[in-house]
């Protein structure tokens, strides 16, 4: 039970809350154990007037007291109960609530690596399934436990009270009811976990055939798709089945032993009765313990199965926890960012792939330059503007971002100051203003036309009959690819940023459009910082500064104008462009 600790802050969080359900669970059981005395004096009561030959009138007052009794209790024991129920299950809510926090706020602080290294079910399981498997122990098994043990230790003297014999009988067969139980309900979860296995392989099977139902349909291959979900869909009813088996078992055992504690009750009470060493409703008040027992004694197996499966889902959580993120921000004062960036020797290799992407990288961009890169893919452009934005860390040499080493600029006031526009446009199934808004959250709806139109996608956007309500991805329209681009690089410039990384976000977009937003650009340049990635001359001629990259190195640098005197790949790639222009 070592990685449940972890709930253990959480439990001193709520400990008033916890004990008042202590107190409430025992006055339930107290209320609980009124109802079986009262039977047994009443069957008594009759017994003694039956023999004694007394008219019936005489207990008949005595009789309705210990009805009313009876009732009262039972309603009491409902009520509270009830409360039980409210106390506790609220607890393990608030818990679950604060654990999923908790874990979404790590998952928040963990770099690019880690998203890497995980996949997205996994993220979602462990917030998901695994936080409600551990809500198990902190709600359920919890009442249970704090049920059972207020009962034994109420009942037991009750029952040694009444009758040792009997007492001794009834308790023997319980351990066995327990064990049994245990072993069922641990292998129903096993089983569970097997179906739910499945659950989420069918989920992703017809999500992905949803969301490539073009495909499908183009390639006319619905009967084989159609196929594979009936073949998963038999493996899953297999599976189903096999759970079910094993669920139709728990009830009727727990009856069988009931049936033979009562049996025992009945027969040994029987015999004690005959031999005038109890009264006879003490038989009847043993029969209502054995019921009252069966179910708390079950769910001692019960719940050690589920502090089990909690205690197996806290360690996924807690290894999630207890990840230390790989970039983090240790300066606690804000540092503005004027945009001046130096590279000194910076090399840099993929964890991971253990891919050496940058060697030996050093330039300078002072404050308001604007800088290209051009250089063929998987030559380490991208990787130099993760680099800035401190995705990752270099893995020797350092970054200067105002002559300050990277480590030491606030991540978060460095991230706030760049506007960056990956290569990949990713846009939120959302409407086209918010996805423009996410680069500033309180902008006014003048700032994203302006936006919009430096990056020349109002006009396209008017043309919708949404405008800018129009939503995007799987609940919208799908953009087209330079659309996208556009509508990203909005979401980039409505940012008064210090620094701008464009990579490669002009690809989809046609050379006049092209040429038209980096005139935009060039009008804010002077304030700020830009690195134009590129594989374009067109987009690359106009910077201040060219940086030729091939193999994680640099090649060559210089003007456009220098560089096309030089003999190299600049120069090649300019012919090649050029011409390609002439001949259209
Ligand atoms: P470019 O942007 O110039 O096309 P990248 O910077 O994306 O080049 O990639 C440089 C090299 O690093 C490539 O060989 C690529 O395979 C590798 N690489 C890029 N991104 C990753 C990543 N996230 N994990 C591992 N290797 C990567
Ligand atoms: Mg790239």
């Amino acid at each position: 039970m070592k990685e449940l600790k972890h709930l253990n802050k959480y439990f001193y969080k709520y400990r008033y809350k916890l004990l008042l359900g202590l107190l409430i669970t025992i006055i339930a059981r107290i209320f609980s154990l009124v109802m079986p005395t009262y039977v047994r004096k009443t069957l008594s009561t009759v017994k003694e007037s039956l023999s004694s030959d007394l008219p019936l009138d005489s207990i008949k007052g005595e009789l309705i007291s210990y009805i009313l009794i009876i009732i009262g209790s039972s309603a009491m024991y409902a009520l509270f109960t009830f409360l039980m129920r409210q106390t506790i299950i609220n607890i393990s809510r608030y818990i679950e609530f604060d654990l999923k926090n908790e874990v979404f706020q790590q998952y928040e602080k963990l770099s690019i690596n880690f998203y890497k290294r995980n996949r997205t079910g996994d993220l979602m399981n462990r917030i998901s399934e695994d936080v409600g498997k551990v809500r198990m122990y902190a709600g359920p098994a919890i009442m249970y436990s704090i049920q059972t043990i207020t009962l034994f230790v109420c009942i037991i003297p009750l029952m040694l009270y009444s009758s040792p014999t009997l007492t001794l009988y009834t308790v023997i067969p319980l351990p066995f009811l327990s064990i049994l139980i245990y072993y069922i309900s641990k292998s129903i979860h096993k089983r569970t976990t097997v179906v739910q296995e499945f659950l989420s392989e069918l989920s992703t099977f017809s999500q992905e055939t949803f969301s490539g139902v073009g495909v499908i349909k183009a390639y006319g291959i619905e009967s084989r798709i159609n196929t594979e979900l009936e073949e998963l869909a038999i493996k899953g009813k297999e599976k189903s089945m096999n759970l079910a088996k094993i669920q139709a078992w728990f009830f009727p055992l727990m009856l069988f032993l009931i049936g033979i504690s009562t049996i025992t009750v009945i027969y040994v009470g029987g015999r004690l009765y005959i031999a005038g060493k109890i009264e006879i409703g003490v038989i009847a008040e043993f029969i209502i313990y054995v019921l009252m027992l069966t179910w708390p004694v079950a769910t001692v197996g019960w719940v050690s199965s589920i502090i089990q499966q909690a205690d197996a889902s806290q360690k996924r959580i807690n290894e999630f926890l207890n990840e230390v993120p790989a970039i983090q921000n240790t300066i606690s004062e804000h540092t503005p960012i004027n945009g001046k960036i130096a590279f000194n020797n910076v090399s840099f290799t993929y964890e991971d792939t253990g891919i050496t992407a940058l060697q030996n990288i050093s330039f300078e961009i002072k404050k308001g330059e604007t800088i290209a890169i051009i250089g063929k893919t998987g030559s380490g452009k991208s990787t130099i503007l993760d680099l800035i934005g401190r995705m990752y860390d270099v893995t020797s040499g350092e970054i200067l971002i105002d002559d300050k080493p990277i480590q030491q600029t606030n991540l978060f006031d460095l991230r706030n100051a760049i506007g960056t526009v990956p290569q990949d446009a990713f846009l939120f199934s959302d409407s086209i203003k918010n996805n423009i808004k996410f680069g500033k959250s309180d902008a006014t709806d003048a700032e994203i036309i302006d936006a919009s139109k430096k990056a020349s996608v109002h006009k396209n956007i008017e043309k919708f009959t949404k405008k800018y309500d129009t939503v995007l991805g799987e609940r919208g329209i799908t953009l087209s690819g330079g659309q996208k681009q556009r509508v990203s690089i909005a979401r980039a410039l409505i940012k008064d940023a210090k620094i701008y990384l464009f990579d490669d976000c002009l690809s989809a977009v046609d050379t006049e459009t092209e040429e038209k937003i980096l005139n935009n650009l060039l009008k804010t340049a002077e304030k700020t910082t830009t690195i134009i990635v590129s594989h374009r001359i067109s987009s690359a001629k106009n910077a201040d500064r060219i940086l030729i990259l091939d193999n994680g190195k640099i090649v060559q640098q210089g003007t456009h104008n220098q560089l096309i005197e030089t003999n190299g790949y600049y120069k090649d790639l300019y012919l090649n462009q050029f011409h390609e222009k002439e001949n259209h």
